[in-house]
């Protein structure tokens, strides 16, 4: 009814308005033309502007609700609307696709375990992942928009960038970082192009740590070097006494016991080298299964100090023992190998009439066991370095022991195989005290066992 009324309202005045201001004077031609236009445009206005009111709700509502109320009823004007509207929504569609597909890419950058390193067309960069961030010890987007010589005091990293994007030929280096960073890193740039003939748009850098590796094939072939030094040493010392006692030192009988009894040395010595080495590998190659059970560490000591028992008499040297009833849950063959080399090491290292003492701790669900000395102590500077494979204090005294200094580097093994810690406290000349930890044993690890 409303409707109609108005739209009789509008023919109205489309018609009688042009016959009003002709049938007047000219001068009421003005104020009639206002009183024309008003409401006229006052329709217009609800025609038009509301609908666009409308659509713009419609528009914002787009990722809420289909569209099933066109706001023209015209069907031109509908089917026209309904176009735009279709139109709208694939390239919202795409925009999202877009979206979800870039921050997959970005995930995926940030996942990565190499550093990734982006510049744009002007050579500024546009992307830094964090494991680039870490390497460099740049904070958190603090590199990008800027050129890479204002990130790097390396010239060479920077250079290569530039490098790269002239020439759009890829490239690789090796490069040291300065210090704090202090890192050997391996660069690969690759030109980004769009097409393969394309203009370079930037360079893509994919950065890998070399650092450990590199301190690893260090570590190798100083371990090579140092087993070959080992083994040569009591070799060359057998060989010696053999061609002194060929040479006619057969004739004299006391020589001759005093050559073959340096030579039984050198040669257990050669033989205890080997079992480590072949110990200490087995360890590191993770070959080995633990064979952990409920165990208690009084009975072992006791059965360690008895195989000692004439080298502590022999040194006039005291051993007290103040372990409780705690169990640990170990491997009992690898724990007495702990407890014989560092046992062994306290009576090594003890001048005579000093006193080792074995206590423990209890430490929540870990037990602590110290193994106490007062003996020449070890100096500070080498307290970082005691458990390292053939590191010694004073190579001599331990090669006059008979020491193989594989010793520690095997306890330092057995003890993190059981996910235990160890560590040495020292003062030189006063003694030293070497502290391991062990898992306490509870009743639910043996059941897993049984259940396995
Ligand atoms: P080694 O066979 O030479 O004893 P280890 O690996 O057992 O080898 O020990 C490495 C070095 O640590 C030893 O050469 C010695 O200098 C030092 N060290 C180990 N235990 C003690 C100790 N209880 N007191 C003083 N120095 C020690």
């Amino acid at each position: 009814m409303k409707r109609l009324l108005s739209r009789i309202v509008i023919g109205f005045i489309i018609l009688a308005a042009p016959l009003v201001l002709f049938s007047f004077k000219p001068r009421l031609i003005l104020p009639l033309i206002f009183i024309w236009f008003l409401p006229v445009g006052l329709l217009l206005l609800l025609y038009i502007i509301q609908p666009l009111r409308r659509i713009r709700q419609q528009l914002l509502d787009l990722t809420r609700e289909d569209l099933t109320d066109p706001p023209w009823k015209h069907p031109y004007l509908k089917e026209e609307f309904l176009r735009v509207f279709e139109y709208t929504r694939d390239l919202q569609d795409r925009l999202r696709r877009e979206q979800a597909e870039r921050e997959q890419i970005q995930s995926i950058l940030y996942a990565i375990v190499e550093g990734i390193v982006a510049t744009d067309a002007s050579g500024r960069i546009s992307f830094m992942n964090p494991v680039a961030e870490n390497m460099f010890g740049l904070k958190p987007g603090t590199a990008i928009g800027k050129f890479p010589r204002e990130v790097w005091r390396e010239f060479e990293l920077a250079e290569i960038f530039h490098q790269v994007f002239v020439t759009a030929e890829p490239k690789e280096r090796e490069i040291w970082l300065d210090p704090p960073a202090k890192r050997l890193i391996k660069v690969q740039l690759t030109p980004i192009r769009m097409e393969e003939e394309g203009e370079t748009q930037g360079v893509l850098a994919v950065i890998r740590d070399l650092t450990r590796l590199r301190h690893l094939e260090t570590v190798r072939s100083d371990f090579v070097a140092n087993v070959s030094h080992e083994l040569r040493t009591p070799l060359t010392s057998i060989k010696g006494f053999i061609e002194t006692l060929l040479d006619g030192g057969l004739s004299n009988e006391e020589s001759a016991r005093r050559f073959l009894t340096i030579i039984s040395q050198e040669t257990d010595r050669l033989n205890r080298l080997i079992n480590d080495l072949l110990d200490l590998s087995k360890l590191e190659s993770g070959r080995t299964e633990l064979n952990q059970t409920r165990l208690y560490l009084a009975p072992l000591v006791e059965e360690v100090r008895q195989t000692m028992d004439a080298r502590l008499a022999e040194k006039r040297l005291s051993f007290s023992v103040e372990l409780g009833s705690v169990a640990v849950w170990a491997d009992e063959d690898r724990i007495r190998e702990v407890l014989v080399n560092l046992i062994d090491n306290a009576v090594k290292y003890t001048p005579e009439g000093g006193s080792i003492r074995i206590m423990e701790i209890g430490r929540g669900n870990e037990q602590e066991f110290i193994v106490c000395d007062t003996g020449f102590g070890i100096p500070k500077e080498s307290l970082g370095r005691i458990f390292e494979r053939f590191y010694r204090v004073d190579k001599a005294r331990s090669r006059e022991m008979g020491g193989t200094g594989l010793g520690l580097s095997i306890v330092k093994h057995i003890i993190e195989r059981h996910k235990g810690r160890v560590w040495v406290e020292s003062e030189l000349g006063k003694g030293s005290s070497f502290h391991f930890t062990l898992p306490k044993y509870e009743e639910r690890l043996d059941k897993r066992i049984e259940h396995k």
